[in-house]
């Protein structure tokens, strides 16, 4: 058995804990725990890849409006080329009082750039795939990016090893105990020591939670499916990312091909999600009832997990009882383009600062969460 000893043990090699090593390191020694041989094979690598200034709530707009000049400066320096590629993204949708919410969301939408409201024929000239006829309007965020992931993880992971960082893969975390100047970590026989955890165990951090003796937070593991077609029309690169207000598909240009999704949320355990081919049909048929594309042939398809709180914000923060245990989960569907935003949330508890209002609204104490019942096994 070895014991090495640490600042700062970060569990969970996925985006959020590889920016979170990369912030932390330097100032601090710190180890990040990566449980399987790879990373970014869960959530991290399997995601749309978009960052949208008009996707989810004021606050998850602040974290993204407040990541991008990283992505665009610093991180793009480091990683020798750029994070981002300019994909605009096109909400369309009918009129209807279930869409009132969603209309004025994204009219306050004060973060994001240039948004404007398009007239459905306006939107068919973005993208051919668009029907007018099953449209009543549009809202184009012109400024919208594509995220090149992989790029963005290694550039992340390359920070935090040049900054000093121990990056472990096929290292899981099975537990830890609190001792007197921190933590013992336990690692299938070798023992970590660190005075501050920080879980950023994506669909694992409640289990996380739990094998550190603390209570779960109620994260829920959602599977969502996405799938690559062939299609008529063939796709157009200048497509814009198109989302359905209604939240019932999304689809943009892959080369000639469409990926799509049906913006499935199931409620699955953590673990590998599989493709449910129901959720492939259930895609075809939206996209066939609601826009011009024709589904021919599914060339790839894949599952991956969006993991979220009762109240869909994140849990960035001290546990309610043990303060030098710091939750960065619950990164539903914006864990990628809000990654800087929230590493630098975490350095901020880190150091004991005073949380800023947005800090304040991601406590993992704050009283719209229900947290469940279940309470940890020690
Ligand atoms: C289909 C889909 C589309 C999406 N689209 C977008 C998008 O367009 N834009 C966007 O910003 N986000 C998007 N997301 C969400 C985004 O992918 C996630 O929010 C983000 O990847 C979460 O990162 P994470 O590091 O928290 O989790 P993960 O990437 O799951 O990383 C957690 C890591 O913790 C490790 N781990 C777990 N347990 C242990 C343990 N006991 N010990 C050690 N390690 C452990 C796991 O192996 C894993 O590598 C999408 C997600 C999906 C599934």
């Amino acid at each position: 058995m070895t014991t090495a000893a640490y600042d700062v043990a970060v569990v969970g090699g996925g985006i959020v804990g590889a920016a979170v090593a990369a912030e932390l390191a330097g100032e601090r020694s710190v180890v990040l725990l990566e449980a399987e041989p790879d990373f970014g094979v869960h959530a991290t690598g399997r995601s749309a890849a978009m960052l949208t200034q008009t996707y989810g709530s004021e606050e998850i707009q602040e974290l993204t409006a407040a990541s991008r000049p990283a992505f665009e400066g610093a991180l793009a320096e480091r990683a020798g080329a750029a994070i981002l590629r300019s994909r605009p993204v096109l909400w369309t949708g009918k009129v209807s009082d279930v869409l009132l919410p969603e209309l004025r969301r994204l009219a306050a939408s004060g973060s994001a750039p240039g948004v404007e409201w398009l007239t459905p024929p306006e939107a068919e000239r973005l993208a051919a795939a668009i029907d007018p006829e099953t449209i009543d309007l549009a809202c184009l965020e012109p400024d919208a990016a594509s995220i090149e992931v992989d790029l963005l993880h290694r550039t992340f992971l390359k920070i935090a090893a040049e900054r000093g960082a121990t990056i472990l893969r096929n290292a899981r975390f099975l537990g830890a105990r609190r001792h007197e100047r921190g933590w013992k970590v336990d690692l299938q026989g070798d023992i970590v020591s660190a005075g501050l955890l920080v879980n950023a165990a994506g669909a694992w951090a409640d289990e996380v939670a739990a094998h550190a003796g603390l209570s779960v937070r109620g994260l829920v593991p959602m599977r969502r499916t996405v799938l690559i077609a062939t299609c008529d029309p063939p796709a157009a690169p200048a497509w814009p990312f198109v989302v359905d207000l209604d939240d019932r598909f999304y689809f943009e240009a892959e080369g000639t091909q469409v990926l799509a999704s049906p913006a499935d949320e199931t409620p699955v355990p953590a673990g590998h999600p599989r493709v449910d081919e129901l959720d492939v049909a259930l895609c075809i048929e939206r996209l066939h009832e609601r826009t011009r594309l024709r589904i021919r042939r599914v060339t790839n398809s894949w599952a991956g997990l969006r993991t979220f709180t009762s109240d869909r914000l994140p849990l960035v923060g001290p546990d309610p009882s043990e303060p030098t245990f710091l939750w960065a989960a619950g990164l539903g569907g914006f864990g990628i383009m809000t990654s800087p935003a929230i590493a630098k949330l975490i350095a901020m508890h880190a150091d004991g600062a005073p949380p800023s209002r947005l800090a304040k609204a991601l406590l993992p104490d704050r009283k719209a969460l229900r947290p469940g019942r279940r309470q940890a096994a020690g």
